[in-house]
């Protein structure tokens, strides 16, 4: 049935019958066993075209997915289109703007600034794709001072439901660019966005390690650091368990004022004796390298949280849960964002009113891992303080955690509007 359509293609459709079918169907997250039933590897904008074209034809579904970090089993059954291929990278450095296609890599924009001064919103990899960030919220190492990825999106070019390609933005479509700052790709295929670049004229990275002994007064400094420190300083903490022993680790970064970053980082010294000190200035290329995450594909299972207050409390439970080697492989606390005056409107999601993001992630397969990640999760309740951008949940979350009833509803509406036969399928779908 789908011959009509490779027909038309450039690039490759991928069905079950090819040879490498189990590599292509599967995104960066191998623990999630997405099922699509075709995988278009669009070799530029007219194979999204011809192939949300062929899909609205014939009663199918289309899903967007650039890396697959963000995979889910909502795109089961679905043709999944890949972007990789969509890669030009166009910078106006005057006018702090890039122009992106959907399959470019954070990694790659922020090599391309190294030497002008500025900065994307890169998070903690630079694998993961610009277009799935930022449609889908996107919490950055810069989010403190220059707002979400989501917020940062200026305008796009989408394939609509019609099969149709063309640019939005606040003045042609309030509504849709509004939907597309954190619902991801439920309401068309994005081809190519425009975001802001942001001032990063000397930015400085650190890290931190300290014994997992040292653990409770390290994260006690840590939650102090974080209440001082300046917008444009960024701090995680993580209890971590490497095969050379398990550590409290700080990483801190800021794209201007490096001594703002050594206050901080100085009540943090304070509370213990680290086994490795680094501060290190950094290029913007250097950015999505701090935290090591690996490229290649990997399986792992997260779960995610929120929470305002880095109470004695609260630590007890995680040093509880996460304080010696377990399932449960690290856990990470993100400090978000500093203010909410952000370059223009987003949606809930992107702007998450918590004052700090959980992370816990183990790298075992299986329902022994889950029910540890749940049984985590289920202690975190106490302090758990609502919405976070969708990039943050887990592939079983939902986009409930992430909205308010009111903007699911708008979200709703919009979705009626612009896909009424519900073509497009995002990795979490509006319930
Ligand atoms: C190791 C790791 C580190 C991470 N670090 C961070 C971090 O620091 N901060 C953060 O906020 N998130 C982080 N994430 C989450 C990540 O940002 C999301 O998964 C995000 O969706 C982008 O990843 P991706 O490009 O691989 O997306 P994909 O999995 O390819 O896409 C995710 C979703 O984005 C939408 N999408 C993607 N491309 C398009 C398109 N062309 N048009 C329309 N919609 C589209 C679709 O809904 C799609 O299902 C991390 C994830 C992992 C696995």
């Amino acid at each position: 049935m789908l011959e009509d359509l490779r027909q038309v293609l450039t690039g490759r459709l991928v069905t079950p019958e090819d040879p490498d079918w189990e590599h292509v169907r599967r995104g960066w997250n191998l623990s999630v066993d997405q099922q699509p039933s075709a995988v278009v590897v669009a070799a530029g904008p007219s194979d999204v075209e011809h192939t949300v074209a062929y899909a609205g034809a014939h009663g199918l579904k289309v899903a967007p997915q650039a890396g697959g970090h963000g995979a889910t089993r909502a795109l089961d059954g679905t043709i999944v289109v890949r972007t990789d291929a969509l890669d030009d990278i166009w910078i106006d450095s005057e006018a702090q703007v890039a122009r992106l296609g959907a399959g470019v890599r954070w990694g790659a924009v922020q090599t391309a600034l190294d030497g002008t001064g500025l900065t994307g919103l890169p998070g903690s990899t630079g694998n993961v794709s610009v277009a799935g960030f930022c449609t889908s919220g996107g919490f950055s190492w810069f989010s403190r001072p220059y707002g979400s990825g989501a917020a940062s999106l200026r305008a796009a070019e989408i394939v609509d439901a019609t099969g149709e390609r063309r640019w939005i933005d606040d003045t042609s479509d309030a509504d849709l660019m509004w939907a597309l700052r954190g619902g991801g790709g439920n309401f068309g295929v994005v081809t190519a966005l425009e975001i802001d670049l942001h001032p990063a004229p000397a930015i400085s990275g650190a890290r931190l390690m300290f014994p997992i002994e040292q653990a409770e007064s390290v994260l006690t400094a840590y939650a102090k650091a974080t209440q001082e420190a300046a917008a444009q300083v960024t701090l995680w903490a993580y209890l971590i368990h490497l095969p050379d022993g398990s550590y409290c680790m700080i990483d801190g970064m800021a794209p201007y004022q490096p001594e703002a970053l050594e206050a901080a980082l100085s009540t943090i010294r304070a509370a213990g004796t680290p086994v490795s000190d680094t501060v290190q200035s950094l290029q913007p290329s250097g950015v999505g390298e701090l935290n090591s995450v690996p490229a290649p594909p990997q399986a792992l299972s997260l779960i995610t949280s929120t929470f305002d207050e880095l109470t004695p409390d609260l630590i007890c439970t995680l040093l509880e849960y996460c304080g010696q080697p377990s399932l449960i492989f690290q856990v990470q606390i993100r400090h978000l964002r500093a203010s909410t005056d952000a370059a223009r409107p987003g949606v809930a999601s992107a702007d998450p009113a918590a004052q700090y993001m959980l992370l816990a992630v183990s790298l075992v397969q299986g329902p022994e891992a889950t029910a540890a990640l749940q049984k985590f999760q289920e202690a975190l309740t106490p302090w758990h303080a609502g919405d976070m951008p969708s990039t943050g949940l887990s592939a079983w979350g939902s986009l409930e955690d992430c909205y308010s009833p009111a903007d699911l509803a708008r979200l709703r509406e919009i979705k009626q509007r612009v896909d009424p036969d519900d073509t497009f399928v995002g990795n979490f779908r509006l319930p």
